[in-house]
């Protein structure tokens, strides 16, 4: 099966479990103020690809990924679920570890059919990054242009399922580094018995120059780099709220 590919990067580092093949997919329904891939929005761009080719890709340096796998991200991987569905079925046949970084903006609550897609896709799914962008709703809608429910009741669907689960948040300053939303956040994930790890990204501008190219306004032009001690001081304050969740339990 085809699916519309943005880009391909061979040793990805930070997208899952040791080194990995990335799989960069076209299109998102997100307009996160802070995205610094603006590129990949457009949903009928990219180029099309076969998810054997991928997988021949793969295997040309196979060796490297003996402790990682393959991940696929965007853009946003779940618009194109029947593609990615395919991949991962191919590459459990091949012993891949599979991981799909999402939004989680696609997810449908009680639609059976979406559901029953999801589920095969989850089948073949050894881990789940998602990206928690604001925990509080109205804060979510200014950031992204969504509301976070969907998102919200994505990652209680697969604590459900039992799909492990990595939880990501970006750190940018002035927008989602209010103390009280990152407790919060901290007690929500809290929650969540799959919970198996939590990335806290510092916000950076490098994707301003894409913006210009593109000829988008770029919202967070004025924005400077998160400092990394932020993120020390706010994944702490994250963490604090899970440890008060899972007391209370
Ligand atoms: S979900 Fe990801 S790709 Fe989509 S707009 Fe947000 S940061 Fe960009």
């Amino acid at each position: 099966m085809k699916g519309r590919i943005h880009s391909l990067e061979s040793f990805g580092t930070v997208d899952g479990p040791g080194i990995r093949y990335v799989v960069f997919t076209q299109g998102c329904p997100m307009r996160c103020q802070y995205c610094h891939n603006p590129d990949t929005w457009e949903v009928n761009a990219g180029t099309w690809m076969d998810s054997e080719e991928i997988l021949s890709n793969y295997d040309k340096n196979r060796a490297f990924y003996k402790n990682g796998g393959i991940t696929v991200t965007g853009g946003e991987p779940l618009l194109q679920i029947d593609f990615v569905t395919d991949l991962f079925e191919k590459s459990k046949k091949e012993n891949i570890h599979t991981c799909i970084d999402t939004s989680g903006i696609t997810f449908v609550q009680g639609n059976s059919e979406y559901l029953k897609k999801l589920d095969r896709l989850l089948s073949v799914t050894d881990l789940v990054m998602l990206d928690i962008k604001h925990i509080n709703m109205e804060a979510h809608k200014k950031l992204t242009g969504h509301s976070n429910e969907r998102i919200l009741q994505f990652a209680e669907y697969l604590e459900k399922k039992k799909i492990p689960v990595w939880i990501r948040h970006v750190l940018v300053p002035g927008i989602t580094d209010d103390p009280k939303y990152l407790t919060e956040l901290g007690n929500y994930i809290g929650g969540l018995s799959n919970l198996k790890a939590l990335d806290v990204l510092p916000y950076h501008n490098m994707g301003k120059s894409k913006y210009e190219q593109l000829g988008i306004d770029y919202p967070l032009k004025d924005l400077d780099n998160c400092p990394k001690e932020k993120v020390v001081w706010a994944k702490s304050l994250i963490l604090d709220g899970i440890r008060q969740k899972r007391q209370k339990n």
